[in-house]
C-alpha cells in the first residue's frame, strides 16, 4: 500500500495518453476489466499504476471491516459485516480507495487470505486471515512482471476478477468476501509471453514506449528532478490538478448508470469485433463498456462510433486471432476500414471521425502500430556475478533427478500446488498443513489435557507437499563458423528454435540460442517464450569464420546458470550442434583442450545435454562423439541437419517418460 505523500501526481506525468486513458476507463467503470501494460523497464508504468490509486474518489466503507464492504451494497456484504448488521446499522466511514502490489514471488495464501493459525489453538475457532485479495477490494490491485505469476496463482486471481468475489474453501474453513478490484500487469515482452488465456482476461492492453520528442524528455527530466527535490511543494503545485481530475472521474461515475450504447452502436462493436477477428465476445462487451466510460470521461451521455474507434485498439490489440509466426500488429487502418464500412452498411447517422473536435487519446497509439507484438530491446541481460562460483550451487543437486524430464516438481519455497501432507523431515522447513495436522491431532485429544480447546502437540504437525510445473530452458549452441553447409545449419536450428516455441506457452519452457564464429561466441537470443521476439532476434545470423566452441560452451552455461537463479527449478538443457572441431580455446588456450574442458563442467553443473554431430561422412572416431561421452550426454549424428529432426530430437528427450 502507498502513503500517497510520497505519489507522483498523476496530472504530471508527460505523455503516455493511451495509459492514462486506460487507467482512467477503469477508474471511471471497473468492470471494464484492467490492463495489461506492455513495455520495457524505465516506462513511468508503476508511477502512473500509483498516481492513479491516488486520484480515485474516496470510497464509503464499514469502519473496522478487513475486507472494505460497501455499506450501501448489502448483498456483497462479508460473513462478518452480515453477522454485525442483524445487531443494527453498521458505521460507516470514508476513504481513498487502496493501492495493492502482488509480488510475483507471493504464496496462494498470501494471495487468497488462510486460517488464522493462532486464533485457531487459542480459541479453538476458525477464523480468516485475509489476503491481498481482500486488501484490494475496491481498489487496485497490482502484479509487476504478471507473465512470470505462477499458473495457480493466475488462476485465482482471474477467476476472483472475475467473480468480484474470492471464495477459500480450504482447511476446514469456508469463507468469502467481496474482491473487486481494479487489475493492472505490467510486463516486459522480452522476459516472455503470458499465457493467451490469460491475455484475453485482460480488458485493455497497452503498449508503452518512451517518449519520442526532446521536448517531451526534457520535461520529464526537470518533472522528475522536482518531485524528487521537494515532494511536499511538488504534490502542492499539482494538487488543483489532481483534485480536478478526481472530481472528473467522480462525475463521470455518477453519470455512468444512466449512459447505455444505442442499439446500433452495438451493430458497429459487433461487427468490429467480428471484421478485425477476435473470439467469443468478451471484447464485445469490453468494447462497450469502455465506449460508455469514456463518454462518461468527456461528459457525454451518449457514446458514439468515435468512441469505439478510440477504445477499439486498447481493446483489441490483444485478442486479435493470429497464427504461430505470424507477424500480426494491430492495424488502425484496418480499424478504421471496418468503422466506414460498417457505418455505410448500417447508414446509423453516428457522427464521422472528423465531426467531433478535441484530442483523441488513442491516435498515438493508432501511429505507432499497436503491436501484439514483442519489441526488440538491448539484449544487455547478461548473467551477473561469477560465473564459475555461481554456477556450482543452483545447478548442483537435484537437477539430474528429473532425467532432465519436464514434469511438476515437489516444491519447497511454499509456492505451487498443495497436493497432500505429510509428516515433515527433521530440518525441512514446515509449511503446515492444518487439516492434516488438525485431523492428527484429533485422534488424541481425549488422552491430552490443558487449556487450549484443541490441543496440538508436536507428533501432530504436518507439512503441506506442493507441487509446482516448471519448464525446461533449453539452450542451442551452435557451430556458425566456417562456410560448408554453414547457413543450412543456421537456418534449421532457428526453425529448430522457432518449433520448440511454438507451444511453450502451455509447456513454460525457454529457449535460447549462442553462436560460435570467429574468436568468440554471441547470445543470438536469450532464453525467452517468445516466438516474436525469436524472429525478431534471429532475423539475421552472421556466419563464417573460426571455431571458438569452448567460449559456445561457456556462454551457454552461463544463459543456464542464469536460468537457474530466476527459477531454481527449471530444467536446464544445452543442444550442441558441432563436429566437435574447435581450433580456437579460451584466452588464447587449445581449442579442443578447452572444449573438453567446458564439455566436462556441462557434466558437473547438472545440465542436461544432446550433442547433435554434424560430422559428414562416415569416421569412426568422432570428435563430437568424445564432448557427448565428456558433458554426460545422448549423442545424435545429424549430417543433413534440419529443423523438424533437431526439434524432435530435442522434444524426444524432454517427453520421455
Ligand atoms: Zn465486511
Amino acid at each position: 500500500m502507498s502513503t500517497e505523500r510520497n505519489t507522483f501526481s498523476f496530472s504530471a506525468i508527460v505523455g503516455q495518453e493511451t495509459l492514462k486513458t486506460a487507467l482512467l476507463l477503469n477508474a471511471v467503470d471497473p468492470r471494464v476489466g484492467g490492463v495489461l501494460i506492455r513495455g520495457e523497464k524505465g516506462t513511468a508504468k508503476s508511477t502512473a499504476v500509483r498516481a492513479l490509486a491516488a486520484v480515485l474518489p474516496p470510497i464509503r466503507v464499514v469502519d473496522g471491516c478487513r475486507f472494505s464492504c460497501d455499506p450501501d451494497d448489502a448483498a456483497a456484504l462479508c460473513d462478518e459485516c452480515r453477522a454485525r448488521s442483524e445487531s443494527g446499522p453498521l458505521p460507516v466511514a470514508s476513504r481513498r480507495p487502496r493501492f495493492v502490489d502482488l509480488p510475483v514471488s507471493a504464496t496462494e495464501d498470501r494471495l487468497i487470505g488462510t486460517l488464522d493459525l493462532e486464533h485457531a489453538l487459542k480459541h479453538g475457532e476458525r477464523r480468516f486471515e485475509p489476503g491481498l485479495l481482500a486488501a484490494a477490494n475496491r481498489g487496485i490491485l497490482y502484479v509487476d512482471e504478471v507473465n512470470l505469476l505462477d499458473d495457480h496463482l493466475v488462476d485465482t486471481l482471474l477467476d476472483s476478477a472475475a467473480m468480484g468475489v474470492n471464495i477459500v474453501e480450504r482447511e476446514g474453513v469456508a469463507f468469502s468476501h467481496p474482491a473487486r478490484f481494479i487489475l493492472v500487469g505490467t510486463m516486459n515482452p522480452e522476459e516472455g509471453e503470458v499465457r493467451p488465456q490469460l491475455l484475453d482476461r485482460f480488458g485493455l492492453c497497452v503498449e508503452v514506449e518512451g517518449l519520442a520528442s526532446p521536448g517531451d524528455r526534457v520535461e520529464v527530466m526537470e518533472r522528475r528532478s522536482a518531485f524528487e527535490d521537494d515532494v511536499t511543494a511538488f504534490r502542492m503545485a499539482w494538487a488543483p490538478q489532481e483534485r480536478a481530475l478526481e472530481l472528473r472521474i467522480a462525475t463521470a461515475r455518477g453519470r455512468l448508470p444512466s449512459i447505455h450504447a444505442p442499439r446500433d452502436l452495438l451493430f458497429l462493436i459487433a461487427n468490429v469485433a467480428a471484421d478485425i477477428g477476435v473470439d467469443g465476445h468478451r471484447a464485445d462487451l469490453t468494447m462497450s463498456r469502455a465506449a460508455s466510460a469514456l463518454a462518461a470521461l468527456e461528459e457525454r451521455d451518449v457514446p458514439d462510433a468515435e468512441d469505439v474507434r478510440r477504445v477499439a485498439p486498447l481493446v483489441l490489440a490483444h485478442r486479435v486471432r493470429r497464427k504461430p509466426f505470424e507477424d500480426v500488429s494491430f492495424d488502425q487502418m484496418r480499424l478504421d476500414s471496418v468503422l466506414s464500412q460498417s457505418r455505410g452498411e448500417e447508414g446509423d447517422g453516428t457522427p464521422s471521425p472528423d465531426s467531433r473536435s478535441g484530442e483523441s487519446p488513442a491516435d498515438g497509439a493508432a501511429s505507432a502500430r499497436l503491436a501484439v507484438l514483442g519489441r526488440a530491446a538491448d539484449p544487455e541481460r547478461g548473467p551477473a556475478g561469477d560465473l564459475s562460483e555461481r554456477l556450482v550451487t543452483p545447478l548442483d543437486g537435484t537437477r539430474r533427478s528429473g532425467d532432465g524430464r519436464r514434469q511438476e516438481t515437489r516444491s519447497d519455497d511454499k509456492r505451487g500446488r498443495y497436493t497432500r501432507a505429510e509428516t515433515p523431515r527433521p530440518g525441512q522447513p514446515v509449511d503446515i498443513a492444518l487439516d492434516a495436522t488438525i485431523r492428527e491431532a484429533a485422534a488424541h485429544q481425549t488422552s491430552r489435557s490443558g487449556d487450549m480447546a484443541i490441543r496440538i502437540e508436536p507428533v501432530d504437525i504436518r507439512t503441506k507437499v506442493r507441487k509446482r510445473r516448471v519448464g525446461a530452458s533449453i539452450v542451442f549452441c551452435v557451430d556458425a563458423s566456417g562456410s560448408m553447409g554453414v547457413s543450412t545449419r543456421m537456418e534449421a536450428t532457428k526453425a529448430a528454435v522457432l518449433g520448440l516455441l511454438v507451444d511453450a506457452y502451455q509447456r513454460r519452457d525457454r529457449v535460447g540460442l549462442v553462436s560460435f564464429r570467429g574468436d568468440d561466441a554471441e547470445v543470438l537470443l536469450p532464453p525467452t517464450s517468445s516466438v516474436e521476439l525469436a524472429q525478431l532476434k534471429l532475423r539475421s545470423m552472421p556466419s563464417g569464420g573460426a571455431t571458438p566452441l569452448a567460449a559456445g560452451i561457456k556462454a551457454s552455461l552461463e544463459l543456464l546458470d542464469a536460468e537457474s537463479r530466476r527459477d531454481a527449478k527449471v530444467v536446464p538443457w544445452l543442444v550442441l550442434v558441432t563436429d566437435g572441431r574447435a581450433n580456437v580455446g579460451i584466452d588464447g588456450g587449445l581449442g579442443s583442450e578447452d572444449a573438453r574442458t567446458m564439455a566436462s563442467k556441462v557434466r558437473e553443473k547438472g545440465v542436461n545435454s544432446v550433442v547433435i554431430d554434424i560430422t559428414e561422412g562416415t569416421s569412426a572416431v568422432s570428435a563430437a562423439r568424445e564432448l557427448a561421452r565428456l558433458s554426460g550426454g545422448d549423442y545424435v549424428r545429424m549430417p543433413r541437419v534440419t529443423g523438424q529432426d533437431l526439434s524432435g530430437a530435442v522434444r524426444q528427450r524432454l517427453e520421455a517418460v
